[in-house]
């Protein structure tokens, strides 16, 4: 650090101490990109021309988003009150989080789970209180049921889990829904949903109306390929809605990203075809994998858990001299995101020389 980078202005100390977000590491030409869970089919050609048709943009953009939020209204059986669009569900979850807890409150949350979670609380002036993930990688909900106090504002529930790809299932989730009190704003974070195949998973959209202290939040950026883009949603009660409107920056979902989108549920069905690809090679690789000798919890997003634990960053070493960019997190596992077929291959080429060089009783390696 030189002198100019200790700043001489007051800042706010929880702020300077935070990690500044940790992007996927980019893939040179002869890697694949497995770190940001991004979908690797190209954007359908009518969506480009939605975008390129949009480009008004002397203009600013509708900042309701209206035309959007009237889609998903009809979609989901709402009213367009009760749609809020966000530049990327990470906007809504600053917004709601924002809105529900500042100094002196707490939010609770799985860990590990979503990265982006504990930087959004710490700008927010609250406090984090992670549950620690059950031993098969999943939610804990009981415990976080268990770790609700008067200062609670917030609890985050992420299904599938990112990074561990796990899901709650309905009956857990209800579960959870019965204890905490309703006054406690409850976040569904369901950026994966569209992957899932799992019938027992938790589904918000069969959850709305039912709770008025439920907000489900979905997203544009991964099943339907338009990360670029940012555009995300929130279902919800309109009071809770309108008050992340209120911390919401204004104008910040472009009208390229609003015209992608709608031109994306005009496409639900091709969009869907390339999702059930995507699960139907994420269900072959889980299995493949674990008939390697892994012990993988089952994947319901677009990616991989590996519990590589010690070995982590020297796998995730190993995986990128093969040409696979993944997410390791240090002691914990890897994420691998389900790209190309042919980067699948290249993992399967590998994988089962890694596992076999765990030793016996390793996290990662199926007993027996
Ligand atoms: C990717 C992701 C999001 C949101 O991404 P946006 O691009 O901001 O919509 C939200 N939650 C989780 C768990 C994610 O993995």
């Amino acid at each position: 650090m030189s002198p100019t980078d200790t700043p001489s202005v007051r800042l706010r100390p929880e702020i300077v101490a935070l990690p500044a977000y940790a992007q996927g590491k980019p893939a040179d030409d002869t890697a694949f990109k497995l770190s940001s869970n991004e979908n690797p089919f190209d954007p359908l050609p009518s969506v480009v021309a939605a975008v390129e048709a949009a480009s008004d943009f002397n203009r600013y953009p509708d900042a309701s988003a209206l035309v959007l939020r009237e889609k998903l209204a009809a979609k989901y059986g709402l009213t367009p009150a009760e749609v809020h669009i966000g530049a990327g569900s990470v906007a809504l979850l600053s917004q709601l989080i924002l809105a529900a807890a500042g100094a002196g409150d707490e939010v609770v949350y799985s860990w590990r789970s979503f990265e982006a979670y504990p930087g959004l609380v710490t700008v927010a002036g609250a406090t984090s209180v992670r549950v620690p993930n059950r031993a098969d990688h999943g939610h804990d909900l009981a415990e976080m049921a268990a770790a609700i106090t008067d200062r609670t504002r917030v609890a985050i529930i992420c299904s599938p889990n990112n990074p561990t790809s796990t899901i709650v299932t309905a009956d857990e989730f209800e579960s959870f829904m019965a204890v905490a009190p309703n006054d406690l704003l409850v976040i569904l974070d369901e950026a994966y949903v569209e992957f899932v195949t799992d019938s027992q998973a938790v589904n918000g959209e069969s959850l709305l109306g039912r709770y008025p202290n439920l907000v489900v939040l979905r997203t544009f950026s991964k099943a339907y390929g338009l990360a670029g883009l940012r555009v995300g949603y929130a279902l919800g009660p309109v009071g809770v809605l309108d008050a992340a409107r209120s911390t919401a920056i204004p104008l910040s979902v472009t009208g390229a990203a609003s015209a992608a989108a709608v031109a994306s549920l005009d496409l639900e069905r091709e969009l869907r075809s390339r999702v059930r690809a995507l699960a139907v090679r994420r269900d072959a690789l889980w299995q493949a994998l674990t008939v390697q000798g892994w012990n993988i919890p089952q994947p319901q997003g677009n990616f991989i858990w590996l519990p590589t634990g010690e070995e982590t960053l020297e796998v995730a070493a190993r995986l990128g001299e093969a040409g696979l960019v993944v997410r390791p997190f240090p002691l914990e596992g890897i994420r691998v995101s389900v790209g190309e077929s042919e980067a699948v291959e290249r993992l399967l080429g590998i994988s089962a020389e890694i596992v076999a060089a765990f030793p016996p009783g390793h996290a990662a390696r199926r007993i027996g």
